[in-house]
């Protein structure tokens, strides 16, 4: 599998080859001897099972993975999906786009993926966790969990509920383990999980998107102006990733013209009101019916219309050779995990849309994940020792310009102006500087690669040069 080249076309490939294709394509700008990057792409450790859950008065079998792309970096990390769709080749395509995002956003990880072909709105609750507290037994078992072996976190399907449900089997099953809060991140905050992780992919597109925007070169050739204000947004799925990037990015003045759901659009050229448009999703199970803007029925064709930046945040596989000539947005930014096929691509670059790629854009989540992970290693909450410190640093630095000027700054000012950091401060901090930085080294190599074209080609290459580095390090070649 691993020397496979896969040559590009205008056919559809599977989701792991079109990975590997995005590989090939970015290896020879790397300067990586072949059997390094034979090691690099390969998929090193599946675990397949097939388990038996009570559902009502029947007993159903349920086909479940964990996939550990690369060891390079331990532990491995990545989310866990419940779908229907779940199969090996979506898994493993999962788990190795873990592996480059990690080593792009510099999060010291190996790259993973579980699935568990499951549908998570029609199954029972008692069903759902009795199949996540048996897989992650199941888990366990074969040594495909823990804080320094392989951390999962919610993906698609998934969230805080599961990931509460992973610990209390994990901690129930090693009792005492010192670290065990660090087998899975994505938890309730209450569970030792950390503030801001349940919109921290949606908060990182924004913050990527906001970066994105702010070169005016760029900007200029896409016939943009700079900055986020005023963008007409697309925004498909209304999912955790979806909703929180909708919610955020209106903050930043862009409308968002278009919600995508599988039963339908919402269309408001005045900008839809997304809290409201999620209140209502969530009563009624449909956004059918929403009495604000329009709904439109054809959903797939709501993607196509007029906008400036599309952000696909559901499935992979979304844009295909069959609508890609039609989408008129000028910069794609992939929130979810492969939702362009290569062959869409091609079409789509060919018509000078910008394609932010996944493995950068919607690395946020992976990165609280990161700072959720070092805190429960840290037995300590973020800003805990500095809070107090940092107020009193900027109540005595305000009393030194008083003395100095002989004037007094109002208490009420002072009292807006004085504020130590809190968790949530320093996790957003982190989230935008990663954001920010991770797109400046992308943009950089790709400048100074003139044949490189594009920008996912750029960020593998960015990422496979830092993977080939860790291997390096750890002298295993030459
Ligand atoms: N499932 C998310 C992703 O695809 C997050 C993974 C994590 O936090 O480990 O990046």
């Amino acid at each position: 599998m691993a020397d496979k080249i896969i040559k590009p076309n205008l056919k559809e490939l599977s989701f792991s080859d079109s990975v590997s294709y995005y590989f090939d394509r970015a290896a020879p700008f790397t300067n990586s001897p072949k059997g390094l990057l034979d090691q690099i792409k390969a998929c090193n450790s599946i675990y397949k099972m097939n388990f038996p859950v009570k559902w009502g008065n029947r007993v159903e079998v349920i086909e479940a993975y964990r996939i550990q792309h690369s060891h390079h970096r331990m532990p491995t990390k990545g989310g866990i999906r419940y779908s229907l769709q779940v199969d090996q080749d979506e898994v493993m395509a999962l788990a190795a786009l873990m592996t480059y995002k990690c080593a792009l956003v510099d999060v010291p990880f190996g790259g993973a993926k579980g699935g568990i072909k499951i549908a998570p709105r029609k199954a029972p609750v008692e069903v759902l966790e009795n199949v996540t507290r048996r897989y992650t037994a199941e888990l366990l078992k074969k040594n495909f969990i823990g804080p320094g072996i392989d951390v999962p976190a919610p993906d698609y399907g998934t969230g805080e509920r599961e990931m509460a449900w992973i610990l209390d089997t994990y901690m129930t099953l090693r009792p005492g383990e010192l670290d065990g809060y660090a087998c899975v991140t994505g938890k309730p905050v209450s569970q030792n999980g950390i503030h801001g992780r349940t919109e921290a992919t949606g908060r990182g597109v924004v913050y990527a998107l906001n970066e994105v925007c702010s070169h005016e070169d760029d900007m200029k050739k896409l016939g943009l102006s700079v900055g986020l204000e005023g963008k007409r947004v697309i925004v498909q799925g209304l999912g955790n990733v979806g909703y929180h990037t909708a919610r955020i990015i209106r903050k930043y003045g862009a409308k968002v013209i278009v919600v995508a759901e599988s039963d339908g659009a919402v269309y408001d050229e005045k900008g839809i009101d997304i809290e409201h448009l999620y209140k209502y999703r969530q009563e009624k199970k449909t956004v059918k019916g929403y009495p604000k803007g329009k709904v439109l029925a054809d959903t797939a064709g709501a993607l196509e219309l007029d906008c400036d930046i599309l952000i696909p945040a559901a499935l992979e596989r979304q844009l295909t050779i069959k609508n890609a000539a039609r989408i008129k947005a000028k910069i794609i930014g992939e929130a979810a995990n492969g939702p362009i096929t290569p062959a869409a691509e091609q079409i789509l670059l060919k018509k000078g849309i910008l394609i932010i790629p996944d493995i950068y854009i919607n690395a946020g989540g992976v990165t609280v994940s990161y700072f959720e992970w070092l805190k429960n290693l840290s037995h300590v909450k973020f800003g805990r020792m500095q809070k107090r410190f940092e107020e009193q640093t900027q109540r005595n630095f305000i009393k030194l310009v008083e003395d100095f000027t002989g004037k007094h700054v109002p208490r009420n000012r002072i009292q807006q102006i004085i504020h130590g950091a809190d968790e949530i401060d320093l996790v957003n901090s982190g989230l935008e500087d990663t954001m920010i930085e991770a797109y400046r080294d992308i943009r950089a190599f790709k400048k100074r690669n003139k044949g490189i074209g594009d920008l996912r080609t750029a960020a593998f290459a960015v990422s496979i040069n830092k993977i080939r580095d860790s291997y390096f390090a750890m002298g295993i070649f030459p």
